[in-house]
């Protein structure tokens, strides 16, 4: 039986940490830089607009990004940022009508209170599992001092040093992965920021594994186990998860999922939804 602080995490992640676009002025869309690259058909400076983005903030090629070379907008998400940076520490001010600064301002916060909001997906995550009661306070005093920060004005929130930020959670959320893992047999596989690019992965037994911030880019992981694995910051671009068991991974995002290929056959943890192109074929 799930505990009620799990069913409260769920809530804040369904509300909050998912993007509303619909209340986004296109954030990542102009304060975000592409490369020219398999992802992005162009490049594109931090803080210019997109030539497909339409002055209703809507992107003018949404039903054919992948045709046209812009998978990379298919498979980001910023985790709620957008939706608060424009109704919240902007209070709905829109950058095409403000004033310059203010705008440069707005494209200089977003990606800091992406990472926040990143911190506060992981953060809610942690504290829905039973496995880490042991340092659900230490969980919930980060998560009340990130929410915090994200609430910050835009001169705070310029001026913070997120990645300090980060480590600090990053420290318990590996306590978390340890306290999860040690039930289950595969806690002792080591994975953790292995170069698995390409790898022959078929069928293979990754049940508890640690898998943080493994290159698993174009890696075969058709019908590989991977219940119970610690996913955060692995790299899935490409991965082949068609077949694969990831019931119950944790610290594993949509814009990972996004990235990888899959099928029908591949079992995602609940929370997570099932691309569209992998049943388009696309
Ligand atoms: S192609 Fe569309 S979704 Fe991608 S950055 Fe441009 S406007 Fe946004």
């Amino acid at each position: 039986m799930r505990e009620h602080t799990a069913d409260r995490a769920d809530d804040r992640a369904g509300a909050e940490l998912r993007a509303d676009c619909g209340s986004c002025f296109g954030l990542c869309c102009v304060a975000l830089p592409f490369a020219r690259s398999a992802d992005f058909a162009i490049d594109k400076d931090a803080g210019t607009p997109c030539a497909n983005l339409r002055t209703d903030h809507r992107c003018g090629i949404h039903a054919t990004l992948r045709e046209r070379g812009f998978t990379g907008c298919t498979v980001y998400d910023c985790f709620g940022a957008g939706q608060r940076v424009s109704q919240v520490t902007f209070g709905g001010r829109d950058w095409r009508t403000g004033p310059p600064e203010r705008s440069r301002r707005m494209f200089e916060v977003f990606p800091v209170v992406r990472q926040l909001h990143e911190l506060l997906r992981y953060l809610t995550e942690a504290l829905a599992l039973p496995a880490a009661r042991p340092v659900h306070a230490d969980l919930r005093g980060a998560l009340a001092d990130t929410e915090r920060l994200a609430g910050g004005t835009p001169q705070e929130l310029a001026a913070l040093d997120v990645a300090a930020h980060r480590q600090r959670v990053n420290v318990l959320l590996l306590r978390t992965s340890e306290l999860v893992r040690a039930g289950t047999r595969g806690r002792g596989k080591n994975r953790r920021n292995a170069d698995l690019m390409g790898a022959r992965l078929k069928g293979a037994d990754l049940a508890g594994a640690d898998l943080r911030g493994a290159y698993l880019i174009a890696a075969d992981l058709t019908g590989a186990d991977l219940r119970g694995a610690d996913l955060i910051g692995a790299d899935l671009r490409d991965a082949d998860l068609t077949d694969a068991d990831l019931t119950g991974a944790f610290f594993l995002t949509q814009p990972q999922v996004n990235a990888a290929r899959g099928g029908p056959g591949t079992r995602l943890p609940d929370s997570l939804t099932r691309p569209v192109h992998w049943t388009a074929g696309r």
